[in-house]
């Protein structure tokens, strides 16, 4: 990879750099993105039935069995190079704010202790009545090839049924989180945008905020993106060979 000075310098020189991820960090790890052609989810389920309450409240086990399979999925997988090189970068540099759209914990396996989960998370679900967290059993359950429909387990102390803790359409970000995040893209001077399609919002927004606010963009994606024209670096690759690369000139400086 091509890495120029200007790029270099600006690196060398950050005091608080963001990394916001979406699902193109986990494609090498094996986890689908939900717009690929081809490998997204989406090609194959519709949405609306399976990341909504409306769709959650009409079949619960198609929902729970879904996500389930999913995290499933996540617990079997690894973290990819491009993950090792963000928690190798976080030790290097004076602040390192972390924000991910996904819902996969892979970021927290390869070190970053620190996690804004914008869209929250497959490994935190809670009651869909009374909203107290839910505590999977250890291990990693049979997962049958394709998934299978799963009746949810009950809350604890209400009998109601246990959700996912992850962002469904039509809900609104944790505040929490969200300010956070915010709070992050307007005190940061280097924003990386890696693996995201940038079409989900208000998360897109962030980018955008961050370069309003004067910090450089850095995106990092094989794929053409909506942020493509707002970057100031489009860095076109592979986050598991692209950020790698990234840090190694950095150490090598
Ligand atoms: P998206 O599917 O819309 O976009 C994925 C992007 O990743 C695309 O721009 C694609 O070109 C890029 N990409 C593909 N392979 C890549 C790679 N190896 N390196 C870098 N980039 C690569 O995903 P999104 O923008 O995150 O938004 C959609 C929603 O999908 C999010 O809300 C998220 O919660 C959810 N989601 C999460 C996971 C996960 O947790 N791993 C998986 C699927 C979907
Ligand atoms: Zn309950």
């Amino acid at each position: 990879m091509i890495l120029d000075d200007a790029l270099l310098a600006t690196l060398l020189n950050a005091k608080h750099i963001v990394v916001f991820t979406g699902a193109g960090m986990s494609a090498e790890s094996g986890i689908a993105t939900f717009r690929d052609a081809g490998t997204g989810l989406w090609e194959q389920y519709d949405p609306s039935v399976l990341a909504s309450s409306q769709g959650y409240r009409a079949d619960k086990a198609l929902v729970w069995g879904w996500y389930e399979w999913r995290r499933m999925r996540v617990l079997r997988a690894e973290p990819n190079a491009g993950h090792i090189a963000v928690a190798e970068l976080t030790k290097r540099v004076d602040q390192l704010t972390l924000i991910t759209q996904n819902v996969d914990d892979l970021h927290e396996r390869s070190g970053n202790t620190s996690v804004i989960h914008l869209h929250g998370s497959l490994h935190s679900p809670r009651c869909f009545t009374c909203a107290r967290p839910y505590t999977f059993p250890d291990g990693i359950p049979n997962e049958p090839v394709g998934g299978r429909r799963l009746e949810p387990p009950q809350c604890n102390h209400c009998k109601g049924t246990i959700r996912p803790g992850v962002v469904w359409f039509g809900e609104m970000l944790s505040e929490a989180a969200w300010k956070q995040a915010e709070q992050a893209t307007l005190t940061c001077d280097v924003f990386f945008s890696i693996g995201t399609s940038s079409l989900v919002w208000p998360a897109a927004q962030l980018p955008v905020m961050a370069s309003a606010n004067g910090a450089k963009v850095i995106q990092v994606n094989p794929g053409a993106t909506a942020l493509d024209n707002k970057a100031h670096y489009n860095l076109r690759g592979k986050a598991g060979e692209v950020m790698p690369a990234l840090l190694d000139a950095l150490i090598a400086h």
